[in-house]
C-alpha cells in the first residue's frame, strides 16, 4: 500500500457499459465525485474482448450513454441489415466509450479513472501492473460487475480438445478460417450465430458448415425495434402485441405461438421447440442466411474433440484434420440470482428494463442522483434477471410491467426517458402519440390489455416449469 487514500462519493468498480452510462448520469445529474476502475486497459469492458467482426445487435442510436450520441442513427441501404438502423461495430463502440472517457468524464475534474487496475479487499485499488495499492474512502460503492460476461475469447471451453484438432474462438476465425475446408461453429447462442453469417458472408458453402446447437433459442426481430420516426408506429405494435399475446393465450405454449404469429419472436426451426431465450436479436434477412445451414447437429453438448470425432451428450460426429473448431460455447450474460440495487452504502447495477444494460445503468444513475429514500429508488428500480429459457420472456415481463407502471407514478422518471436516446420510445411517444393514428391504436390497444396480462402472467408463472 503507498499510504495514499482517495475520498471520493462514489467508487465504481468495472468500467464496462454499465458502469460508465451509471457515471455518465451521475455527471450529468449531480455534482458528484467518482473514481471507476477497471481491469481492461480502456473503457467498454467485454467489448475490449470481441472478435473482430461483432457489431451490435441493437441499433447503435439507443446504446451507449446518455449524453453522446453513437452512430447518426442512418439506415443501412446493404447487406443482411438492410431497411434497419446502423448497428456500432465493436471498434465504434470502444471509440464511443474512449471519447466519453478523454472528452467529457476527465476533463470535468470529477471522475478518476484507474484502468488496469482492480478493485481488491472492497476499496482497495491494485494495479495491475505495478501492484500499487490505494485505498479509497468512497461515500458509496457501486458494483458495476454484476453482469458476470462470459465471452469465447476469455472463456475456456467446458470441453475438452485433443492436440490433433483445431478449435479457436470465433475471435480468430477471420485469421485462420482460409487454411480449413470445412466449419464446426460449437454454440448456438448470438456469437454461434454472428460465426455462421460471417462464414457465409465470406462465401464458406452452406454444406461445409455444421452447426452444433445443443438448445434452439427464441431470438428477437430486429423490426420491432428501429427507434427512428418511421419506427415508431411498429414498435408501438410491438408492445401492443406483446401484452395481447399474453392476455389472450390459453396457455404458456399459446402464449410463443401468438408472439411467433405476430413477428415478435423467430426461431430457426419451425418444427422445433426451442428451449433458450437470451434476448439475441436477428433480422429477417439474418435469419434466412442462417437458414442456409442445412448441416445443424442436435445432439446435445460437445463433451470432447478427438482428432477424429466430436464426442456430444447424445452421439457422435466425425472431424478431421481440414477442419476448424469454432469455439462459441461462452455463456454471455450468464443468470444470476438478483440482488437489492440500492442496499444502503452499496448500489449493484443491474437491468431494470429487458435485455437493455445501458438504459438500466443509466437510470439508475438518474435515481441516485434524484432521489434519496432507498425505499423509493428500489421500487423504481426493481431488478430484472437476465434469461436463459423462454419462460424467462414471461418473467422478465412481469417486473418490466412493473417497472413501468411504477415509473408512471413519477413524473421526473418520465421526463427523464423522455429525453434519453436511450429510451426511443418515450421521446417519441410525447410527439407522436395523437398525432400519428396507427401508433396511437396500438397504444390503445396495449392500455386495454395490459391488467388483464398481468393476471395472466402471474397465472402461467405460478404453473410449475415443467410446462
Ligand atoms: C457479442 C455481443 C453483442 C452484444 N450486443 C448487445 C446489444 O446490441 N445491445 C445490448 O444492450 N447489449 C448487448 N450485449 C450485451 C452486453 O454485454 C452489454 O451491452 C454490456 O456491454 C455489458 O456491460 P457491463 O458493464 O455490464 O459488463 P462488462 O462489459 O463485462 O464490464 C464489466 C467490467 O468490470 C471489470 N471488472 C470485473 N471485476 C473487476 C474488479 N474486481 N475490479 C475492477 N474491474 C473489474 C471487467 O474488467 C469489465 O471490464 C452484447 C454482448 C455481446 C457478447
Amino acid at each position: 500500500m503507498t499510504g495514499r487514500t482517495i475520498a471520493t462519493d462514489y467508487l465504481i468498480m468495472g468500467g464496462g457499459a454499465s458502469g460508465i452510462a451509471f457515471a455518465d448520469s451521475l455527471l450529468t445529474d449531480s455534482d458528484a465525485t467518482m473514481v471507476i476502475v477497471d481491469r481492461h486497459h480502456r473503457p467498454g469492458g467485454h467489448w475490449n474482448d470481441a472478435y473482430p467482426f461483432v457489431r451490435l445487435h441493437q441499433p447503435s442510436s439507443s446504446y451507449g450513454v446518455n449524453s453522446a450520441p453513437l452512430g447518426t442513427g442512418a439506415i443501412d441501404e446493404i447487406g443482411l441489415n438492410a431497411g434497419f438502423e446502423e448497428l456500432a461495430s465493436g471498434q465504434e463502440v470502444l471509440s464511443h466509450y474512449d471519447r466519453v472517457m478523454r472528452q467529457r468524464f476527465l476533463p470535468s475534474g470529477r471522475v478518476q479513472w484507474f484502468p488496469t487496475s482492480e478493485v481488491v479487499e472492497g476499496n482497495v485499488i491494485r494495479s495491475l501492473l505495478s501492484g500499487e495499492r490505494i485505498r479509497v474512502d468512497p461515500a458509496r460503492f457501486v458494483d458495476a460487475t454484476h453482469s458476470k460476461m462470459l465471452v469465447p475469447s476469455t472463456t475456456r471451453p467446458s470441453y475438452d480438445v485433443s492436440p490433433d484438432a483445431t478449435c479457436v474462438p470465433l475471435n480468430d476465425l477471420p485469421r485462420v478460417a482460409h487454411h480449413f475446408d470445412e466449419y464446426v461453429v460449437i454454440g448456438a447462442g448470438k456469437t454461434g450465430m454472428d460465426a455462421c453469417i460471417w462464414l457465409l458472408e465470406n462465401g464458406a458453402d452452406p454444406a461445409a458448415i455444421r452447426w452444433i446447437m445443443a438448445r434452439d433459442s427464441w431470438v428477437l426481430n430486429r423490426a420491432n425495434f428501429q427507434p427512428s420516426d418511421g419506427g415508431f408506429a411498429r414498435m408501438c405494435r410491438s408492445i401492443a402485441d406483446q401484452v395481447e399475446a399474453i392476455a389472450l393465450a390459453e396457455s404458456l405454449d399459446d402464449v410463443f405461438a401468438r408472439l411467433e404469429a405476430s413477428g415478435e419472436l423467430m426461431r430457426f426451426d419451425p418444427t422445433v421447440e426451442p428451449e433458450a431465450y437470451h434476448c439475441a436479436i436477428l433480422s429477417d434477412g439474418e435469419m434466412a442466411e442462417l437458414r442456409r445451414i442445412e448441416g445443424v447437429v442436435r445432439l446435445g453438448r460437445v463433451t470432447s474433440i478427438e482428432a477424429d470425432r466430436i464426442e456430444l451428450d447424445d452421439g457422435a460426429i466425425p472431424t478431421g484434420p481440414t477442419t476448424l473448431h469454432v469455439d462459441c460455447s461462452a455463456a454471455g450474460i450468464p443468470t444470476r440470482p438478483a440482488t437489492t440495487v440500492f442496499d444502503g452504502d452499496r448500489i449493484t447495477l443491474q437491468w431494470v428494463r429487458t435485455c437493455q444494460p445501458t438504459f438500466s445503468a443509466a437510470m439508475i444513475g438518474f435515481v441516485e442522483a434524484r432521489f434519496d429514500d432507498d425505499a423509493v429508488k428500489n421500487r423504481i428500480c426493481n431488478p430484472i434477471v437476465p434469461p436463459t429459457v423462454p419462460r424467462d420472456w414471461l418473467r422478465m415481463m412481469r417486473v418490466e410491467l412493473d417497472n413501468r407502471n411504477c415509473w408512471n407514478d413519477y413524473p421526473e422518471i418520465g421526463d427523464w426517458m423522455a429525453a434519453s436516446r436511450l429510451d426511443p420510445f418515450n421521446k417519441r411517444a410525447r410527439t407522436l402519440l395523437g398525432v400519428d393514428a396507427e401508433a396511437t391504436e396500438h397504444v390503445g390497444r396495449y392500455l386495454a390489455n395490459v391488467v388483464p396480462a398481468i393476471a395472466q402472467l402471474d397465472r402461467f408463472l405460478a404453473q410449475p416449469a415443467a410446462t
